[in-house]
């Protein structure tokens, strides 16, 4: 299950060199080439899905166990003071690779990153009529 036009695809399956920390038979992780920290890596399953909508739930389950041991590791290694998991889907959100990907991103106090959203105010109302609409 490739994509021959996916990057990440040829990444993923040694096609193309990378600066791999851990790989085994379904998945690679790698240093990301534009870091927002030191250390920042992408886990990418070795067969190509789009999104998160494509992943199947037991690659989900497989994917958050490596960022819990990728990220311990990581926080020995690099002696951070936080973590982001950070997980994209669709441009609107931020994707720019469509081959599913999950950001691990150590967090240092002085690093100047902001991963963040401007929240908003709603009413109770407001939150209940998202609710019926998520759950009705
Ligand atoms: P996203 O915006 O969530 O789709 O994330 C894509 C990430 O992939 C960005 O952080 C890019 O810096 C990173 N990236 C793009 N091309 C490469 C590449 N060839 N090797 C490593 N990281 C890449
Ligand atoms: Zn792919």
């Amino acid at each position: 299950m490739k994509n021959d036009n996916c990057i990440f695809c040829k990444i993923a399956n040694g096609e193309i060199p990378s600066k791999t920390l851990y790989e085994d038979e379904k998945y690679r992780v790698i240093l990301d080439l534009g870091p927002a920290a030191k250390g920042h890596a992408l886990i990418l399953p070795k067969d190509h899905y789009a999104n998160l909508y494509e992943l199947p739930e037991e690659a989900c389950g497989d994917v958050m166990k490596l960022a819990k041991k990728m990220a311990k590791h990581m926080t020995e290694k690099l002696h951070c003071d936080g973590f982001n998991l950070v997980q994209n889907n669709g441009e609107c959100a931020g994707q720019t690779v469509f081959h599913f990907h999950m950001h691990l991103i150590p967090r240092y106090k002085e690093d100047g990153q902001n991963i963040n959203w401007k929240p908003g105010n709603p009413s109770s109302e407001e939150l209940e009529e998202v609710r019926k609409e998520i759950c009705e």
